[in-house]
């Protein structure tokens, strides 16, 4: 396996023998993990220390194409194209339409010459072939604007990495990276390529996706004397894995396809998208409404036979065409599209509010969020950190100035003189001394003068700022860092060791974190320029402190400091280092450094809340959700801001993370009983927000759940709806969530879960509006075949077979005049109160018996105002005393058939009015949605042009209407509305009774 050569040629990879690509060439003649890094930096012509120029890098991308896996062709347009007529009521009527082609020949043929013989041209079989590429072109469109949809939301969160070019560390779109790359790789980081690691400080990656190895492996850049498998190459790092630890930085040797991942996976088909619970019901209605079409075309086609007998094929293709257009009239084929159409533009309005979500489906889940997860800092707060208070030994000490700008003093607490007072002074400059160096951040200058650029974690920008406001960084640039025990979640503290230049090269370990974690690694105090033992007195001093700080909403950090009395890292009591004396592993060796420190000082913090919060929170609470705040923060900070953002009452607590151990070891009961009233979780580690989550789901819930760090991955995965961070999360976190907020902001998850609502909410509106119409279509059917004679449906002249609608025209609502309506309600702006209801549960069926109930009530209602208004037009029936007599039977029917059809189109257009909303009245916001206007604008001129056009008049059985004829169908039309609203009306009096 190692060293094996690499036969396999790879797509746009395979250059010619005589010009062999460095990549290649290292590939072939030799395996990089038995190679001194030097060379292989030599061998792929980079410098390690500046990376690629950005024109070699571009050159490279051309020669060995970009770095991703090779997926499986993309379906060509003409496919997708033909995928629409994939249906089998598509084939069922095109089979009747090639009989109706074979019928109209036949008649021809035996027709004599200069007779009537039918016809002149097959209109029918024109007109549905030409009704089905109509809607397979429209159905073409939206599915193609749907995916485009889906295109750039995968564009939105593609992933990136940082890489080393033209000497500066850039972030770059994965598939750019070309082999010859410096990669720099840090916590949370998804490697995206092979590499051979020249730098690792701590450095541990969890590669269980290639290897299966569950744990994380060390990494280090040492040659390795023999060839080892996979999972052992210690100095390599391989596409597809990902850092939870430590810092590092490798030569790309491998990429795309080319790599380890590449050569297992050779052909990634494009995996096919799972259906949501969404599609997954409308298939079953769909299927509901084929078997019970069925069965009436059945009945219907036995009662013709029955009822009129079939005299010759006519009547026979006659009866076949409306027993499939019957078919065609129930099923709602159109939907499947409009739904998907819907959903991305839904998410493409998310995405332009910040809520990037990755899956259309995820719109569903997100509007039955019961409980939304947030951390606090940055999502409930500003992450805009200030230094305000600095508390030593000797007393406290304000600092002025807000954010980044380094301007501002120090000033005695409530107008306090801090003249003379030279100990507390010092003690505070000591204090923030040992901030500004156990700190991995930086602060610049802007681009604009005035202006103030933080780079790293706020927390520490914030302690190099107030080292900056009170000079206290003066003499601080005689330290030279030589190794850091890096901060995570779960250690809550960080530290590095210093060289001391002015002191013969002394080092000294400076820390901060957590005061009430650190504490418990401080044995003395600096007090007044003398260092002495802690006594339990000050440590209660100390804590007393940090609650009194943390009730006042301040984010704490203890400061302190050792002096390891030695030059050399080697000769620190208890470390471990190798041969040479060298230590390199020092971030697992923190309990030899943080151990036996000197306390100095606390300072406070203040991360002002977002102002939009609360608001949400509020809004939230009102929509039935539940808002928790998880942080690593001290309880008292926590519940404070909580409290002040209104997620918790002011006198409520939080649990902490020892609490929850306590919890766990007593059993998931006690557990899921904590976690049913909690709603502030304070020092946790992102292993609790994964216990809390299942505890969550255990109890019905539907969770939303942020996180940024890597080990808040699992936690984000697990959750119903994921949500990474976009600013401030790592690649491995925004990879397992569903749902990414550009704005890091908690508003923006309130108000997705909002449009969530809203967008459910409008699939139910047009869910109702086209199954009303389906509905009505087969009653219509029914009703007018079994009562034809009451009705006087009939040809009492000549015998046969009197379908009430022609297939042409049921097909002509199905696919035209329903669909621009539809899709108008499909954007409509909120009609009711969305967040004034609980959250659906995911089990609810989408089209409820309450929906349901609405459907029939109104397909009846349409069914009955259209047969009334065929019969007023026919002899025989209800209303007889018609003038239209003198038409003779033929032009009598072509006139109802209009009528009918037309009171059937229209009666849909008052039913899209009366269909956006459920309770509420029509006429309450009538004309907020400017697109639904539009579309029936549209609806209506094709119904126009469908009767007056003559060409389409024998087409669709269609003539021209009288002035009266068109109130009668509007009027009668306009029942449905007004059945609506009494429904409505009646519903809304129920509800108001219970
Ligand atoms: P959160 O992100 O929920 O605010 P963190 O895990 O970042 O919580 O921080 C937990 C605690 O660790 C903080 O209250 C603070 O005392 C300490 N802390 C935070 N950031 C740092 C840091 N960079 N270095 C040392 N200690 C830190
Ligand atoms: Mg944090």
């Amino acid at each position: 396996m190692v060293g094996q050569r690499n036969d396999q040629s790879h797509p746009g990879q395979d250059a010619p023998t005589q010009d062999r690509n460095p990549q290649q060439a290292l590939l072939h003649d030799t395996d990089p993990s038995l190679t001194d890094a030097a060379e292989v930096a030599a061998a792929l012509g980079v410098d390690p220390a500046k990376g690629l120029t950005s024109e070699e890098a571009k050159r490279r991308l051309e020669k060995f194409g970009p770095n991703e896996l090779a997926q499986a062709a993309p379906v060509p347009k003409w496919k997708k194209f033909l995928a629409q007529f994939k249906d089998p009521l598509v084939y069922l009527l095109l089979a009747a339409t090639a009989i109706s082609l074979v019928a109209w020949f036949i008649e021809k043929a035996n027709a004599a010459p200069g007779a009537e013989g039918g016809e002149a041209l097959p209109f029918d079989a024109i007109v549905i072939v030409l009704i089905l590429i109509v809607n397979a072109v429209l159905g073409y469109i939206q599915e193609a604007k749907a995916e485009a949809a889906v295109e750039a939301l995968a564009q939105m969160t593609a992933p990136t990495t940082s890489v080393l070019r033209d000497g500066k560390i850039t972030r770059i779109n994965t598939t750019e990276v070309v082999p010859g790359d410096v990669i720099v790789l840090g916590e949370g980081d998804s490697v995206s390529a092979d590499g051979r690691l020249f730098a690792a400080a701590s450095l541990r990656i969890a590669e269980a996706s290639l290897t299966g190895e569950s744990v994380p492996v060390g990494k280090k850049p040492d040659t390795l004397a023999e060839a080892k498998a996979l999972g052992d190459r210690a100095n390599m790092v391989f596409n597809g894995t990902s850092v939870t630890q430590g810092t590092g930085r490798a030569i790309v040797t491998g990429t795309g396809m080319n790599t380890q991942v590449g050569k297992i996976a050779d052909l990634l088909s494009a995996t096919e998208d799972e259906k949501t619970p969404l599609q997954k019901e409308m298939d079953y209605v769909s299927k509901i409404l084929g078997v019970a079409v069925c069965i009436i075309a059945v009945i219907v086609l036995v009662a013709l036979a029955v009822l009129e007998g079939f005299h010759d094929i006519h009547d026979v293709i006659d009866s076949l065409l409306l027993a499939v257009s019957l078919a065609v009239a129930a099923v709602p084929e159109g939907l499947a599209a409009i739904l998907t159409v819907v959903l991305a533009l839904g998410v493409q309005r998310m995405a332009m509010h910040h809520a990037i979500v990755k899956k259309l489906h995820s719109v569903e889940t997100l509007g039955s969020a019961s409980v939304i997860c947030s951390d606090k800092t940055g999502t409930l707060t500003r992450n805009e950190m200030t230094v305000e208070r600095v508390v030593t030994p000797s007393g406290e000490v304000a600092l002025t100035g807000t954010g980044y700008a380094p301007e501002g003093r120090m000033v005695g607490v409530n107008g306090a003189q801090l003249e003379g007072a030279e100990a507390l002074k010092n003690e505070a400059l000591a204090t923030l001394a040992v901030g500004a160096l156990a700190n991995d951040g930086d602060l610049r200058q802007g681009a604009q003068a005035g202006s103030w650029e933080i780079v790293g974690d706020p927390t520490e920008v914030a302690l190099i700022v107030a080292a900056r406001k009170t000079h206290a960084d003066r003499r601080l640039s005689q330290f030279h860092r030589v190794a850091e025990v890096p901060f995570t979640s779960e250690r809550k503290r960080m530290s590095i060791i210093a060289r001391d230049e002015a002191e013969g090269g002394l080092l000294t370990v400076f820390a901060k974190g957590a005061p009430d974690v650190l504490l418990g690694y401080c044995d003395r105090i600096s007090v007044g320029g003398a260092v002495r033992p802690l006594t339990d007195g000050d440590r209660q001093d100390i804590l007393a402190t940090v609650e009194r700080l943390s009730g006042e909403a301040y984010r704490t950090l203890g400061q302190a400091y050792r002096p390891l009395e030695t030059a050399r890292l080697s000769e620190v009591p208890g470390i471990r280092a190798n041969a040479a004396g060298e230590v390199s592993d020092i971030a697992d060796q923190a309990e030899v450094i943080e151990r036996g420190l000197i306390w100095t000082g606390i300072v406070g913090i203040i991360d002002p809340p977002r102002t939009e919060v609360r608001d949400s929170v509020a809004e939230a609470h009102r929509a039935g959700i539940r808002t928790v705040m998880i942080t690593g923060d001290h309880p008292l900070t926590a519940s404070r801001i909580a409290s002040d953002l209104g997620i918790i009452e002011p006198s409520g607590a939080a649990l902490t993370g020892d609490q929850l151990d306590q919890l766990a070891a007593q059993g998931d009961q006690a557990f899921d009983q904590a976690t049913a009233k909690t709603s502030v979780y304070a020092r946790v580690a992102p292993e609790h927000k994964l216990r809390i989550v299942e505890s969550l789901q255990r109890q019905g819930n539907i969770v939303a759940m942020t996180g940024d760090g890597v080990n808040d991955a699992p936690a984000v995965k697990t959750a119903d709806i994921g949500v990474a961070m976009g600013i401030t999360g790592t690649e491995v976190t925004k990879q397992s969530a569903k749902m990414i907020l550009a704005d890091d902001n908690f508003a923006t998850i309130v108000a997705a879960v909002r449009e969530g609502r809203v967008i459910f909410d409008n699939i139910r509106k047009f869910l109702r509006y086209l199954l009303s119409s389906n509905v009505g279509e087969v009653f219509t059917v029914f009703f007018g075949v079994v009562l034809a004679g009451f009705l006087g449906i009939t040809q009492p002249g000549s015998q046969g077979v009197t379908v009430p609608l022609l297939a042409t025209q049921l097909l002509w609502i199905n696919l035209l005049t329903d669909a621009a309506p539809a899709l108008a309600m499909g954007v409509d702006p909120q009609t009711e109160d969305v967040m004034n209801r609980r959250p659906r549960r995911l089990t609810d069926r989408v089209i409820d018996r309450q929906m349901w109930g609405d459907i029939i009530y109104i397909g009846l209602i349409m069914a009955i105002v259209t047969l009334i208004g065929m019969d007023m037009h026919l002899t025989g029936g209800l209303f007889t005393d018609r003038s239209v007599d003198a038409l003779g039977h033929e032009a009598q029917m072509t006139e109802a058939r209009t009528m009918g059809f037309t009171i059937l189109v229209f009666a849909q257009l008052f039913n899209a009015i009366a269909s956006r909303s459920h309770l509420q009245s029509a006429f309450v916001g009538l004309f907020s949605n400017k697109w639904l206007w539009g579309a029936i604008g549209v609806s209506i001129v094709l119904q126009l042009i469908v009767i007056y056009v003559p060409f389409l008049n024998s087409a669709f059985g269609t003539t021209p209407l009288s002035a009266v004829a068109w109130l009668e169908c509007i009027g009668l039309a306009a029942f449905v509305l007004v059945a609506s609203e009494l429904r409505k009306l009646v519903l809304r009096v129920m509800a108001k009774r219970r």
